[in-house]
């Protein structure tokens, strides 16, 4: 039921971190892994072209 969360493209997402509950915007077709800029955890990272979340999404800002 949460697949269309899961995964993204071509969107700004905002998510919170599930370790730290930092709020962060993050690029939903990035190509690298992208961290929480307060604790360092994965918040998303690269899978065939789009990016996979890993903590909780909020919005989606398009
Ligand atoms: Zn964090």
């Amino acid at each position: 039921m949460t697949k269309m969360l899961q995964q993204a493209k071509s969107k700004f997402i905002k998510v919170r971190c599930s370790k730290c509950k930092n709020e962060q915007v993050i690029f939903g077709t990035s190509a690298q892994i992208v961290r929480c800029l307060v604790c360092n955890k994965e918040l998303a990272y690269p899978s065939g072209g789009k990016s996979r979340i890993s903590a909780r999404v909020l919005e989606i800002l398009g």
